[in-house]
């Protein structure tokens, strides 16, 4: 079976192919980069408009030169995107393009939620049967934990995604976005800095922790040194959350998801975490961390197997598409 996927939730325009036989994904991907500031909802929806149809021409191009045996000539089964969540101006034009793609090949379209896509990659690459996974992207941080038929969330931000939280930090400093790649490389030469810590029972917060770095910086102390401090208190209070997960679901799987995910030193405290509890630890490849198709057409062939399909009226986005909407039908009841 092969499934094309399509996301483009806020700075990824991105298409891929999912072979099942071979598990092989083939992704082209073409980011939104701001030339100052943060994601600009209509610029980012205007980046949509223009490198959508050209990532997905080349994923269609390279389905052509690749053996496939479904009826539509290119070895194409169904067509997956994102239906959510994500910025509605992004989401409308992925939608209207996995629609029209689908209605060209004749085949089922599947309505992807990005954040299940997230655990989900995870998931499969590791061969876990029912972790827990830590979702630390640029718009959300949340821990999700399958029960009864859905991924729950155990705990989540009460405020700001993570990556957002750490890239209004380094607008602050005039840095270009995004700010996580740069907080990590600077944070390696700095001294711990204390910074106020906000984990509430399963959740957390991350606005108190932005303002007081904002403040250090302002009030002289080095760069280095709050960057080194903010990466620890930040990956910190993840691990935290994420253990009590682990702890009160009884589960000995951790996986990681989401482009701040692909910061060396939050998968080493996770890491470090997981062994000393006798737990496994799991975090995708870069590719399948940040916002990427792969992982929609992964989960879209999922959904498409158990005939979890979405017709055309009915596949509208939802820009607050909540994980623990969507009715998880491809695992089989059997697993808790
Ligand atoms: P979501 O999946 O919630 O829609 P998103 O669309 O913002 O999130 P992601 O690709 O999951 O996209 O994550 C992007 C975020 O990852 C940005 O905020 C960026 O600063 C952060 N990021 C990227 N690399 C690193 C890194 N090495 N360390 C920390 N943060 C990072």
């Amino acid at each position: 079976m092969r499934i094309v996927g399509i996301e483009g939730t806020a700075w990824a325009a991105s298409a891929a192919l999912y072979d099942t036989e071979t598990d092989e994904v083939v992704i082209e991907s073409d980011p939104y980069e701001p030339e100052s500031g943060g994601i600009h909802p209509r610029e980012a929806a205007e980046h949509m408009g223009s490198a959508i149809p050209e990532v997905v021409s080349a994923i269609l191009d390279h389905a052509a030169t690749t053996p496939g045996e479904s009826a539509d000539g290119l070895g194409v089964d169904a067509v997956a995107f994102s239906r959510g969540p994500g910025l509605g101006p992004c989401l409308r034009i992925v939608g209207t393009a996995a629609r029209a793609l689908a209605q060209t090949l004749s085949v089922p379209l599947v309505g992807v939620n990005h954040m299940v896509a997230h655990l989900e990659i995870g998931r499969h690459r590791s061969g876990f049967e029912s972790p827990v996974c830590l979702n630390a992207s640029g718009a959300n941080a949340h821990l999700l934990g399958y029960h009864d038929g859905r991924y729950r969330i155990l705990g989540e931000t009460m405020d700001t995604g993570v990556g957002n939280a750490i890239d209004k930090f380094t607008r602050h400093l005039g840095w270009s976005h995004p700010g996580g790649p740069k907080v990590e490389a600077r944070a390696k030469a700095g001294e711990y800095h204390d910074l106020p810590y906000v984990v509430k029972g399963m959740d957390f917060s991350f606005s108190g922790i932005m303002s007081a770095a904002k403040d250090a910086v302002d009030d002289g102390v080095p760069v280095e040194d709050v960057c080194a401090g903010l990466q620890e208190t930040i990956f910190a209070m993840l691990t935290e959350v994420s253990e009590r997960a682990l702890s009160l679901t009884g589960t000995d799987e951790l996986v990681l998801g989401g482009g701040v995910g692909q910061n060396a030193r939050l998968r080493e405290m996770l890491a470090s975490m997981c062994e000393q509890r006798g737990a496994d630890f799991y975090a995708p490849e870069p590719r399948f961390l940040r916002d990427n198709a792969g992982m929609i057409a992964v989960l879209g062939a999922k959904m498409y197997a158990v005939g979890d399909t979405i017709d055309v009226p009915d596949s509208a986005v939802d820009p607050n598409f909540r994980p623990d909407e969507v009715a998880v039908t491809w695992r089989g009841d059997d697993e808790s």
